[in-house]
C-alpha cells in the first residue's frame, strides 16, 4: 500500500528536523524517515559550544532533543525506517523494507559517516579499541594511554575531550599544522596530557583481541617507530549518506557529496539536498540548520506549483 506525501525528508539530524519544522509550520504532509532514530553526527559530538543560542554549550544529544521537540511541537511524523531506494517522477517513490512511500517532494537530510584510516588491523580491532567516537568510548579509557589521528576540528576537539579520561593523549597528524578553528588548536595545545606527533601517519594497528599499539612513519624523516597506545580514535573526514542514489541518479562533486543551487535543488525537480550531504566547504550545525530551512521552503513552493 503506497502513502502519498507532499514532503518525505531523509535524515534526522539537524538539517532534516529543521525541514521538518518548516514543513509542519506550513501545514504540508510530511514525514521524516531516519534509519536509527534522529540526531544525526550532533550525536557523536560530546559538546556542542559554536551554536548560536547555548553561550555555555549544551551536549549534542540535548540539542537533537530540542530541535526534536521543537518539531514535533508543530506536528511533524517522524518514523524510523531505512531508504533503500529513491525513484524520481511525479510522484517520488521511496523503497523501504516493508513498502513504498509515494511525495511530490523529497529532501535528502542524510547526513555524512566518518571516513576509515584502511590500514592493516583497523577493521579487526573496531570496537576493540578503535573507535569513531571519544563520546561513546571515551570514558573506557579512564588513566589509559591514546592516540587520536586527524587534525581537523573534529580530532583536536575530541582529542581534548579525551584528555578527561586518558593519562595521555597523542595525535597523530599526517602534516605539521592543523585544519581546526584556532581556538581549538590553542586548548589542545594547552594541555599537558597531550603530544602531538606531526607528519606523522599509522600504517598498522596492533593487537590480537584488543589494541596493542600502532606502527607508526614519519613522513619527513621516513623514521617508523610502534607507539603503545590502548585506543585509537579516527578523525579523518568523512563522506556522505548516498548509499540509496544510484550511481550518478544526482549530480555529486568527485567525493559524492550532492550539488545543488542556493535554493537547495538538486537538478531533479522536487529533489532537494541540504546539510552535510550537500557539496559544500563547511560542514557545521549552524549552516545545516540554515540549510534545511531553505530546503523546506523550496519544497513548498515546489508542492504548492505541484
Ligand atoms: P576534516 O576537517 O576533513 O579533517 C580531516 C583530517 O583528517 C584532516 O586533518 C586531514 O589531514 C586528516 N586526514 C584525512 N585523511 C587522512 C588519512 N588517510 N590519514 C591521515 N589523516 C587523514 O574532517 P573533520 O574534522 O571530521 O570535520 C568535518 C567537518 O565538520 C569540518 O567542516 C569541520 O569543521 C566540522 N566539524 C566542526 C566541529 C565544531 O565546530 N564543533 C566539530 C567537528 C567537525 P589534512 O589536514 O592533511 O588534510
Amino acid at each position: 500500500m503506497h502513502e502519498s506525501l507532499d514532503l518525505a525528508i531523509i535524515g534526522g539530524g539537524p538539517a532534516g528536523l529543521t525541514a521538518g519544522l518548516y514543513a509542519s509550520r506550513a501545514r504540508l504532509n510530511a514525514l521524516l524517515l531516519e534509519q536509527m532514530g534522529p540526531g544525526g553526527q550532533v550525536l557523536l559530538t560530546d559538546w556542542v559550544e559554536n551554536y548560536p543560542g547555548f553561550p555555555d554549550g549544551l551536549s549534542g544529544y540535548g540539542l537533537v532533543e530540542v530541535f526534536k521537540g521543537h518539531a514535533l511541537r508543530f506536528g511533524l511524523r517522524l518514523e524510523t525506517k531505512e531508504v533503500r531506494a529513491l525513484r524520481f517522477g511525479r510522484p517520488h517513490v521511496l523503497e523501504l523494507a516493508d513498502g513504498e512511500l509515494e511525495a511530490k517532494a523529497v529532501i535528502i537530510a542524510s547526513g555524512a559517516r566518518p571516513n576509515r584510516l584502511g590500514v592493516a588491523g583497523e577493521g579487526k580491532l573496531t570496537g576493540k579499541g578503535v573507535s569513531f567516537c571519544a563520546t561513546c568510548d571515551g570514558p573506557f579509557y579512564r588513566t589509559q594511554v591514546v592516540a587520536v589521528v586527524g587534525g581537523g576540528d573534529s580530532a583536536v576537539g575530541e582529542a581534548v575531550y579525551l584528555t578527561r579520561f586518558a593519562s595521555k593523549v597523542y595525535v597523530i597528524h599526517r602534516r605539521d599544522t592543523f585544519r581546526a578553528t584556532k581556538v581549538e588548536q590553542e586548548r589542545l595545545l594547552a594541555n599537558d596530557k597531550v603530544e602531538v606527533l606531526w607528519d606523522t601517519v599509522v600504517e598498522a594497528v596492533d593487537g590480537e583481541d584488543r589494541v596493542e599499539g600502532v606502527r607508526l612513519r614519519n613522513l619527513k624523516t621516513r623514521e617508523h617507530r610502534r607507539l603503545a597506545v590502548d585506543g585509537l580514535f579516527v578523525y579523518v573526514g568523512i563522506h556522505p549518506n548516498v548509499g540509496f542514489l544510484a550511481p550518478g541518479q544526482l549530480e555529486a562533486d568527485p567525493w559524492g557529496f550532492l550539488m545543488t543551487d542556493e535554493e537547495m535543488r538538486t537538478r531533479a525537480p522536487g529533489v532537494f539536498a541540504a546539510g552535510d550531504v550537500r557539496s559544500k566547504s563547511l560542514r557545521q550545525i549552524a549552516n545545516a540548520v540554515g540549510e534545511g530551512a531553505v530546503a523546506a521552503h523550496s519544497a513548498e513552493k515546489f508542492v504548492s506549483a505541484y
